[in-house]
């Protein structure tokens, strides 16, 4: 395709092999079976399918342990990339591993270790009453969190929109009372058991090639943590998955990941001595080899349009934002 060379010709402008590479590194949560009327952006199945068709025609995807070997050396090759999956959704092994094999493509996959083995993450028991409440109204006046209408799909995906950014800076203890008390007012019944992987399966992903990497276990905002709080959460979760997988974890990605919003160069200082090679934000933009291996920038791919796909890959190699190595001292 023509495309195909212009692309890799701009890649070759923007992402030279060697000490001038940028490595891009995608962020992905889910990949489902089928498009969510509430989520619509949300990859499917055939969506990330077509993804990394492209992706693997412009880009030269590798792992992110290499890929990070390779930035600190100034070895990358042109237009590096690195696919990875934060929190550790079942769909993960279900439904991206396969189309990931498929194309030949390695993938580090975050796992935030408190909710394998039929856990929820916070966001989802609120997706989720939402998603199956009858109400119209969902009054959450007793939480100090307002009313909302949640009559068919475009109210419920914005009262979700309003209510998870508001919830997900509370510390840990109230975040989960106050979903668990969100789907008791959204008289939504029995809520999925299901979504995250379990243990077995984590094990699975593994023994398919892929790297599993630390996310915690609860999946806190660091920046609100103290230290020692803070060392606990990385620590809990890289246990965890050392003892599941017998492999040491290398790779860690900061929860929800905004620089200086959820974690602080304090916990990236933690991260590094708990013994992590390496750890990614979710500052969009491209590393380069000045940037600090521990505040790796990542990008989520958001294109409605699959034409659009590696354009935005293109376009975020020209984001200039990168946290760099911090001075000594
Ligand atoms: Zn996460």
């Amino acid at each position: 395709m023509i495309a195909n060379i212009l692309y890799r010709f701009v890649g070759n402008r923007l992402s030279p092999a060697g000490p001038q590479a940028r490595l891009s590194i995608l962020i992905y949560h889910r990949v489902l079976a089928e498009r969510d009327p509430i989520f619509p952006n949300e990859p499917t199945v055939a969506t990330f399918n077509a993804q990394l068709g492209r992706l693997k025609q412009v880009f030269t995807v590798l792992p992110l342990s290499e890929a990070v070997t390779h930035l600190k050396t100034g070895t990358l090759p042109a237009r590096a990339a690195c696919i990875t999956f934060d929190d550790g959704y079942a769909d993960n092994l279900t439904l991206a591993t396969p189309i990931l094999k498929k194309h030949g493509l390695h993938a580090t996959f975050f796992i935030a270790t408190a909710y394998l083995d039929g856990g929820r993450m916070f966001n989802d028991t609120v997706i989720e009453a939402i998603r199956r409440s009858s109400l119209h109204t969902l009054n959450l006046d007793d939480l100090g969190l307002g009313q909302f209408d949640i009559a068919g799909v475009e109210a419920k995906a914005l009262a979700i929109g309003h209510l998870l950014p508001q919830v997900k800076y509370l510390p840990v203890a109230q975040r989960e009372s106050t979903v668990a008390r969100i789907a008791e007012l959204a008289a939504c019944g029995a809520l999925p058991d299901d979504l995250m992987l379990t243990t077995q399966q984590l094990q699975q992903l593994h023994a398919a090639g892929m790297e599993i990497g630390g996310h915690t276990a609860l999946h806190p905002i660091l920046a609100k943590l103290d230290a020692e709080a803070a060392r606990k959460e990385i620590a809990a979760g890289k246990d965890y998955l050392e003892n599941a997988l017998g492999n040491r974890v290398r790779l860690f990605a900061y929860p929800n990941g905004k620089p200086g919003v959820d974690y602080l160069p304090e916990q990236a200082a933690i991260v590094r001595a708990l013994g992590f090679d390496a750890a990614v934000s979710t500052q969009w933009g491209a590393a380069n080899q000045t940037s600090d291996v521990f505040q790796l920038p990542r990008f989520t791919p958001w294109a409605a349009s699959r034409y659009r796909f590696v354009p935005q890959l293109l376009q975020n190699l020209r984001y200039k934002y990168t946290a760099t190595i911090p001075q000594a001292g």
